[in-house]
């Protein structure tokens, strides 16, 4: 996928004009928000369970090497096949081939976000091979030719009147209104397509190193139809994306549905290991497994480290207030919310990634609801200081806060020019006390007023208030 995320201003505030997107936002924050409160409220341990998976998480990224062979030997056990993609060209290029090995001329593919980094479809498209995205979200975005706009509901920005059109527009049906209506007619449009392909892709949500599964996590059952119908499975995936055992995995979905959208177990928990075997039904005869680095080992040892713990359950943008405003599109890049301010810059490089550890209000909220523990906002500021070292901020912005670090390094000077400045804002605010403009900072001043201030700085008001509590106790 192209990355725009230089554009996130303009883009966000196209976003926040968007009628259909605003309410479509404020529909999803309830259902996410408060569906996670009280599915949390109903563990006595969360607390424990987020420590305890951190620290798992942490324990997989520091042996990474160790568990990533594991997992590779213990697959081809199982008669699968490993490859190791270190770019995304390079994981394209595997299933590509895989492919045309094989005549392949239609694909089913459930959902993944990596395929998504990596342009999979394109790819594949270019190649001749027909994709079909199979998790309703996807499908109805691949309907509509856009991407992702949420990691976990793909097609969270879209109105209910917006699918029923684009379903009268490529299925030929009478208009639908009632949601259940909808999802019957995808899947039986779905249905034939499930029988007829000749490759299955999945994702995986985590891949076991003791027994060389792969595991994905879904509510439609489609990820099933993907891995056993068509003669040949590709899994992709992250190499972050190992833990050591079955036990480890039982930590895991304690928290990720809870913290995706709030339900206490996923509908359906796929876990597939190598081909079909000689006893059984059902299965691929063949089972490639890609495992992608894209630019993940380049965090290994680096300040943002802790972001592979990432389970890619959604809760931080779910929680963010910017998220919640401006949507998946704008972050413009696969991933959104806090997580894609963190990621995108350290995947797709820190100078294309334009304003996006900026965008946040640091309130603190995606650290607290994630559950592997990430602080978000302390990598946010990391990046806002890369980006500052590398002048990737504009002139104004960097000779602003030299000037900042010029008077916070010299007390008094500090102390007297804080006194003149608030002075000065009271003085702005005229009789109405209201700030219409902010010369240099605009971006405050464009779309509402600021109250001015009384006067004074906190330190004087702070003594005012303590000498006044010493005269009356
Ligand atoms: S950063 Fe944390 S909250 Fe955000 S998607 Fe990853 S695991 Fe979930």
């Amino acid at each position: 996928m192209q990355v725009q995320s230089m554009f996130f201003k303009e883009s966000a505030s196209k976003k926040l004009n968007d009628a259909v997107l605003q309410k479509a936002m404020k529909k999803a924050k309830s259902k996410f928000v408060d569906g996670r409160a009280a599915s949390v409220a109903t563990i006595d341990n969360w607390e424990d369970i987020r420590t305890h998976a951190a620290a798992l998480r942490d324990r997989v990224i520091a042996n990474l090497d160790a568990y990533l062979i594991e997992f590779e030997k213990n697959a081809i056990r199982r008669g699968s096949v490993v490859h190791w993609a270190e770019t995304a060209e390079e994981a394209n290029a595997i299933i590509v081939e895989i492919a045309r090995k094989n005549a392949v001329k239609t694909v089913t593919k459930s959902k993944s976000m990596v395929s998504e980094e990596i342009s999979l479809n394109d790819a594949l498209e270019a190649a001749g091979v027909k994709v079909l995205e199979t998790d309703l979200g996807e499908y109805i975005l691949q309907l509509a030719k856009e991407p992702p706009s949420h990691i976990v509901a793909p097609a969270v920005h879209k109105s209910k009147e917006q699918v029923a059109a684009l379903f009268v527009a490529h299925h030929h049906k009478p208009l639908l209104t009632d949601i259940s209506a909808m999802t019957r007619e995808a899947r039986e449009e779905l249905r034939a397509h499930f029988l007829a392909a000749d490759m299955g892709i999945s994702g995986a949500n985590f891949v076991i190193a003791e027994t060389g599964t792969t595991l994905t996590v879904t509510n439609e059952g489609n990820a099933d139809m993907v891995t056993t119908i068509p003669r040949i499975h590709c899994v992709i995936t992250g190499i972050e994306k190992v833990i050591p055992t079955l036990e480890d995995f039982a930590t895991l979905i304690r928290l990720l549905p809870r913290s995706a959208i709030g339900q206490s177990i996923a509908n359906y928990l796929t876990l597939t290991t190598g081909v079909k075997q000689a006893n059984e039904q059902e299965g691929p005869e063949q089972m490639h497994i890609v495992l992608v680095d894209a630019g993940r080992t380049k965090l290994l040892g680096d300040d943002m480290q802790s972001m592979l713990r990432c389970i890619r359950c959604g809760a931080c943008m779910n929680h963010c207030p910017v998220y919640q405003n401006v949507g998946g599109h704008a972050y413009g890049w696969v991933y959104p919310g806090p997580m894609g301010s963190v990621l995108t810059p350290t995947y797709v490089g820190i100078e294309n990634a334009g304003d996006l550890p900026n965008a946040a209000t640091f309130c603190g909220e995606c650290q607290v609801v994630c559950p592997v523990k990430i602080p978000l906002p302390d990598l946010m500021r990391k990046l806002r200081e890369k980006q500052f070292d590398l002048h990737l901020r504009p002139f104004s912005e960097r000779f602003a806060i030299q000037v900042w670090a010029f008077f916070v390094k010299r007390p008094v000077l500090y102390s007297f020019a804080s006194r003149m400045g608030a002075r000065l804002a009271a003085w702005m605010g005229g009789r109405e006390k209201l700030i219409h403009k902010l010369p240099g900072i605009d971006g405050w001043t464009d779309g509402r007023d600021m109250p001015a201030p009384e006067g004074k700085t906190f330190k004087e008001l702070y003594r005012k208030k303590y000498a006044s509590r010493k005269t009356n106790p």
